[in-house]
Order: structure tokens, then C-alpha cells, then sequence
């Protein structure tokens, strides 16, 4: 069943008038006291900043702000995108924008739950096909597992329609993004094979080619088959797969330069995401 209702739009404006979007955001708060607001499950105190396994205490540190153009152009626009950390101070003063929730996946069902009716456009990066490269690259357990739980309950959500307004800009859905890896690390055809078996063929796919390798990725042996680019040919079989599964809505990058032009820059802190407008 879809739950949200198009007549009112976005679908926090509901909840902001019937006084239940003050109880999720407070219900979701009182997570954060022995946290449990990702499947790490760290118990630990974020309302006294007591830090785990994110860093992350009672507020998010914010390292810059700036529109942003990196996103599927029905997403960004010709405005950009932003960031929201408090909904319903913004929902009061007047904040009438979709909310887009751009994730690893690695997402509690329960808060998933509690994200119903605020959440406008579910954007997931399905990483990972299986636990253990889940493990190896980003160190969580049932990755795999995980991921898939929680793209169900989005797409219990939302369905695999994507609702358009008049401008062209996303409405409301789903749209998972699928990065390209070297080697065929994210299993990429197994996620296709379970978002067409088990969710639907019809599900908006955003097929990606920026990977490119930082930090201890492009140097630790230990990681070695995540060290370079994708190969022209690794793209090329990953376009075509989305052809073999039968997924037809979506988008895809443009292999040449995705690389550069979606990686931002975090020293220019005045615009470190190139303006991919310039990107044909
Ligand atoms: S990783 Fe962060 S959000 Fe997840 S349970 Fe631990 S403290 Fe909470």
C-alpha cells in the first residue's frame, strides 16, 4: 500500500498540521539517547555527545553549504539540492521544498517507519551485493540484508511509480543508485536480479561511473582490487545489464569525465561540487 497522499504535498505539510510530525521527530530524537538510529546499533548517549562507530553526536557538524547540482537532473533542478538537519523547525517556518533522502542503504526499518509521510523521494545507493564485501570495504555486517530490508520498506512506501510535477522535478519515489565498482565488487547483477524479482522491473535505477579511489583505497594493499577507476568495458557491461533485467526507467552517467565532475572538492569550501549543468 502507498501511504501518502498527493493531494497535499509535500506530504509533511499533513503531519506538520495534525501535530504528528512533532511526535516523529521526537520519537526519532529519543533514539539518539541509547542510539539505535542505524542497524550498528551502538547504545550509546548522542543527546550527551557521547561519540561511536559515525562520530556523530546531538547535532551534525557541517563542513560547508552550498546548492548542489550532483544530484539526477529531476532532482536538483536548475536551483540544486541542499541539506536539511531540522525538518520541522524549517516545515515551520515555511519550508514547502520535497524532502529527498539520499542513504547508504544501511538503514533501520524503524526509522525507515518513522520517516513515512516526511519523506518525499527515497534515494538508497545500493552498494553491495553480499555481507562480505560489505564487511572489507565499509566495515558493517549484513550489509547485504540490511540494504535490502530497508529499499523494501522505501519502495513499501512509494511504490515503483516516480510522480513528476508540472517542471519536471521528482515528486515523490524511488530511485536507487547503483556505483559502478572495479572488479564487480557491488555485484552489481545480483542487485539487479533482486530489484527486479523481488521489488519491481519499473523501479527508476540511477546507474553510476564517479568511482574513483581515495584515501587508503588507492593505497592499502588490503584493498587492492578497489585501487584504480572502472574500465570503459566494466561500464559497458553494466549499461547493458540494466538492458538484460529489463530496468528502463532511470539514468545513467556519462562514463567520460564522471570522475572528475561529480567529485567535489572539500578545500574550495565556497563550491566544492563542480556545476555538472555544464555536463552534456
Ligand atoms: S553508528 Fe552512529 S547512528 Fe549508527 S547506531 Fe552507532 S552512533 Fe547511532
Amino acid at each position: 500500500m502507498i501511504s501518502n497522499d498527493l493531494n497535499i504535498w509535500p506530504s509533511y505539510l499533513r503531519l506538520l498540521e495534525n501535530g504528528e510530525l512533532r511526535c516523529r521527530v521526537e520519537a526519532l530524537e529519543a533514539l539518539l539517547e541509547r542510539c539505535t538510529v542505524c542497524p550498528r546499533d551502538c547504545l550509546n548517549n548522542r543527546l550527551r555527545n557521547e561519540i561511536a562507530a559515525c562520530y556523530s553526536g546531538r547535532l551534525p557538524i557541517v563542513s560547508s553549504y552550498t546548492a548542489h547540482f550532483g544530484e539526477e537532473p529531476p532532482l536538483s533542478g536548475t536551483r540544486g539540492a541542499g541539506n536539511i538537519f531540522a525538518i520541522l523547525i524549517a516545515a515551520q517556518k515555511g519550508l514547502r521544498l520535497p524532502i529527498v533522502y539520499n542513504t547508504n542503504a544501511f538503514d533501520s526499518v524503524e526509522v525507515l517507519r518513522l520517516l513515512d509521510g516526511i519523506v518525499d523521494v527515497y534515494l538508497p545507493d545500493l552498494k553491495y551485493a553480499e555481507d562480505e564485501a560489505g564487511f572489507l570495504y565499509s566495515k558493517v555486517r549484513s550489509y547485504a540484508l540490511v540494504s535490502r530490508a530497508a529499499i523494501a520498506e522505501m519502495y513499501r512506501q512509494t511504490g515503483d511509480q516516480l510522480v513528476y510535477s508540472e517542471d519536471g522535478l521528482v515528486k515523490r519515489g524511488l530511485v536507487i543508485r547503483l556505483l559502478v565498482l572495479p572488479n564487480d565488487i557491488g555485484g552489481l547483477r545480483d542487485s539487479l536480479r533482486w530489484i527486479r524479482d523481488e521489488l519491481s522491473p519499473r523501479i527508476a535505477v540511477s546507474l553510476m561511473a564517479q568511482y574513483y579511489p581515495t584515501n587508503v583505497a588507492g593505497t592499502n594493499q588490503r584493498y587492492v582490487l578497489l585501487s584504480r577507476r572502472i574500465s570503459e568495458s566494466e561500464w559497458l557491461r553494466a549499461a547493458s545489464a540494466l538492458d538484460e533485467f529489463g530496468i528502463k526507467q532511470g539514468w545513467m552517467q556519462e562514463y567520460d569525465g564522471a570522475a572528475f565532475y561529480y567529485r567535489p572538492d572539500f578545500k574550495d569550501r565556497e563550491t566544492p561540487f563542480h556545476d555538472v549543468r555544464d555536463f552534456v
